[in-house]
């Protein structure tokens, strides 16, 4: 049986420097508690107490090349041979630039910053300064970062304590955030076109933006309703307001020119961060040319000490490079496909409700009786302690997943490496332990 006594150790260690153990909330979140690793190579991650996973984690979704690429390593330690920062320019900051301009249909002018959650930061400064509007618009169950005026209604216990679809309660994720922040958005359930419409007709005045993920991966996995994009499209052109697609998850993994290419709506503006550079921090705002004008200008700031540095512009060049040559999508689908039918018939085999939802190279499998969710209300009825028992023991036999259910797919992921996943969750399934 898989044990934990050196991950329990140094946990109890590290809590005695590290708030918590951890240098991020969710790393709490791990079976049976936050686990030390020492190392990932393709497919697999490995701890201090030698255990070694299949990885469906994929670092919470940067790795789309899998753990340790040789081809990205090389690059990081080339082009940091020359430096590391300069406080200054470098020439494969414009190279990135450019590739990334050419691929995204949305993308004339970008910045480069650390993170997703500074990203959309910027994206809202813009729209605001642009618009002369204050408030955007968002939508339950999308996850936009940590920061004050996105940390709201993150983790709701039901449906009913969401009350009113047209003027939801919204619960703070956090003590100390900014009292303010909560008047700074107005929020929806998502794909409800009508809904919106209704809300934008009435609020557009003070409406900046509209921020979505264009699929909503962050809870259940779920894909946009036929029409509702281009509504939002529609809405933020009749209103003067930005749209925002954030697509921290979808860059890179749904296809190498977004989800925005995906469903053929171009956003205003538009985050990429996670899979750009293979776990690398870095992130781009990128956006077309009316919009990120404001920041051209400086009538925007947008700034950051460790922006662009040598090692994380390699990394994302050369995660690019690969991804162009190598073409992995046919794959990530076909396997991530293979995958989500393999669960569900494992789940018939074994008699239970396991509802599986997404596109293939990212996916959520979650145990609920309901119908197919469309938004986050129909995602809060899963069962989500037979959930945490079915992740615990995929855990324990060796295939690592996101507690909450998340399942990413990498390049580096093999048909055996799908085979075996569909034969534990089987295991699993029809185990007691559920
Ligand atoms: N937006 C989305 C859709 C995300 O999934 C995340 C992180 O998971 C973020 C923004 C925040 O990005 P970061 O964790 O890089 O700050």
């Amino acid at each position: 049986m898989t044990h934990y006594t050196e991950s329990a150790a140094l946990l109890e260690r590290a809590k005695k420097v590290l708030a918590g153990g951890v240098s991020s909330e969710f790393r709490k979140y791990n079976h049976p508690h936050a686990i030390f690793y020492t190392h990932g190579k393709g497919s697999r991650i490995y701890d201090v107490d030698g255990n070694e996973y299949l990885d469906f984690t994929l670092s919470q979704g940067p790795l789309l090349l899998g753990h340790s690429h040789p081809e990205v390593l090389q690059a990081i330690h080339d082009y940091s041979e020359q430096g590391q920062l300069f406080a200054g320019q470098h020439h494969k900051e414009i190279e990135l630039a450019e590739k990334l301009a050419g691929l995204i249909p949305s993308a004339d002018l970008m910045r480069f910053c650390l993170d997703g959650s500074e990203a959309v930061q910027t994206a809202f400064r813009v729209a605001r300064a642009k618009t002369g509007k204050t408030k955007f618009l968002r939508f339950e169950g999308h996850y936009h970062g940590w920061l004050d005026n996105v940390a709201w209604g993150l983790s709701t216990p039901s449906v009913e304590a969401l009350g009113d679809r047209e003027d939801p309660n919204v619960y703070p994720w956090s003590a100390g955030l900014a009292p303010n922040s909560r008047d700074e958005f107005i929020i929806l359930p998502w794909n409800d076109l009508e809904l919106v419409r209704k809300t934008v007709a009435e609020h557009h005045h003070e409406l900046a933006a509209i921020i979505t993920e264009p699929i909503m991966c962050n809870n259940g996995c779920i894909l946009p309703q036929d029409g509702f994009l281009q509504g939002l499209r529609d809405l933020c052109d009749q209103y003067g307001m930005a749209l925002i697609f954030d697509e921290v998850i979808t860059g890179f993994r749904v296809s190498l020119k977004g989800a925005q290419d995906y469903f053929g709506i171009t956003p205003d503006l538009s985050i990429f961060a996670k899979a750009i550079a293979s776990g690398y921090p870095i992130s781009a705002i990128v956006g077309k040319r009316a919009w990120m004008q404001l920041i051209e200008e400086a009538k925007v700031i947008h700034a950051g000490t460790m922006n662009a540095s040598n090692p994380t512009i390699a990394a994302a060049l050369a995660t690019i490079q690969v991804l162009e040559r190598d073409q992995p999508y046919e794959r990530l689908y076909r396997f991530g496909q293979k995958l989500m039918t393999g669960l569900e018939q494992a789940a018939a085999e074994t008699g239970q409700n396991l509802r599986v939802q997404g596109l293939g190279p990212m996916f959520h499998a979650g145990f609920t009786d309901q119908p197919p969710a469309t938004d986050y209300r129909g995602t809060l009825g899963y069962n989500r302690v037979k959930l945490a028992k079915f992740i615990a023991g995929m855990h324990d036999r060796g295939v690592r997943v996101i507690g909450r259910g998340l399942w990413y797919i990498s390049a580096a992921h093999t048909e055996e490496d799908i085979d075996h996943a569909i034969k534990t969750a089987r295991e699993v399934l029809g185990s007691e332990e559920l």
